[in-house]
């Protein structure tokens, strides 16, 4: 059951923000988020605001990451931010392989699992992110979209997946308002519990992401397998996000 693994709801604040919204925002969900409650809170912000939400979040009980990360190291990579980078800001987490790094990035199933390992290498907790388009959906093949998306991932092994976290989001739920019903996040958690089950890490959360709010997270809480979520849209307004934490 998913009574032994925390629960944890992260923002994923995506392209947004600016330094006077954020202020806003990060000091309603430092306020409001007290000491280690039932849920464990995190943000994960733009590259620029990383200096910005480390200031005010530090102390508090609200952790913070990225989006995305460099395979690289260091070096002639235009653009690309490292996993040391991530750690001079204390970041805790780093998505990975979110969709719309997939969809708009080229990401493959590899580099995702290559970003996951290199995040394990600097100390920081990748939450790797898979899901099926509405079109893999409509074609049946959700079960087998997951499972190639996972398997480069669980073949780094037992001991990495074991300090992953793992999203489940539907593409086609993604921003659309769209969410999954319960028993459909459920029914792919639980596939994802199986093979995680198989590796003998069943310990590692799953969150569940797509059009998460207020109003429906509780249901979603409420499956043995969803232990938690990765918000996107509501994330951004603290009264929204911070009753997604509180379900
Ligand atoms: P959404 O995004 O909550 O706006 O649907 C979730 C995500 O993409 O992580």
């Amino acid at each position: 059951t998913n009574q032994e693994r925390q629960r944890l709801v992260i923002g994923n604040w995506k392209m947004n923000g600016n330094l006077a919204d954020n202020a806003r925002l990060l000091g309603s969900v430092r306020e409001s988020v007290a000491g280690a409650g039932a849920c464990a809170v995190a943000v994960c912000v733009p590259f620029p605001y990383l200096s910005q939400a480390q200031a005010a979040l530090s102390g508090s009980a609200v952790s913070w990451g990225a989006q995305d990360v460099s395979v690289h190291g260091s070096g002639a990579y235009t653009g690309e931010v490292s996993a040391a980078m991530l750690n001079d800001f204390a970041c805790r987490w780093v998505l990975v392989g979110h969709s719309e790094r997939r969809t708009y990035h080229a990401e493959t199933n590899e580099l995702v699992a290559q970003k996951a390992q290199v995040a394990l290498n600097a100390g920081l907790t990748p939450v790797v992110c898979v899901g099926e388009t509405l079109q893999q959906q409509e074609a049946g093949e959700t079960a087998q979209v997951i499972a190639s998306q996972l398997a480069p991932v669980l073949a780094l092994g037992a001991q990495a997946v074991a300090k992953m976290v793992i999203a489940y989001e539907p593409v086609w739920a993604i921003g659309t308002g769209r969410t999954a019903t319960p028993q459909q996040a459920q029914d792919v958690h639980a596939l994802i519990r199986q093979s995680l089950s198989e590796l003998g890490v069943a310990q590692v959360q799953v969150l569940y992401g797509g059009s998460v709010k207020g109003a429906n997270a509780a249901s979603l809480f409420a499956m043995p397998d969803i232990d938690g979520a990765l918000v996107g849209g509501a994330a951004l307004v603290a009264e929204e996000f911070l009753s997604i934490a509180a379900a």
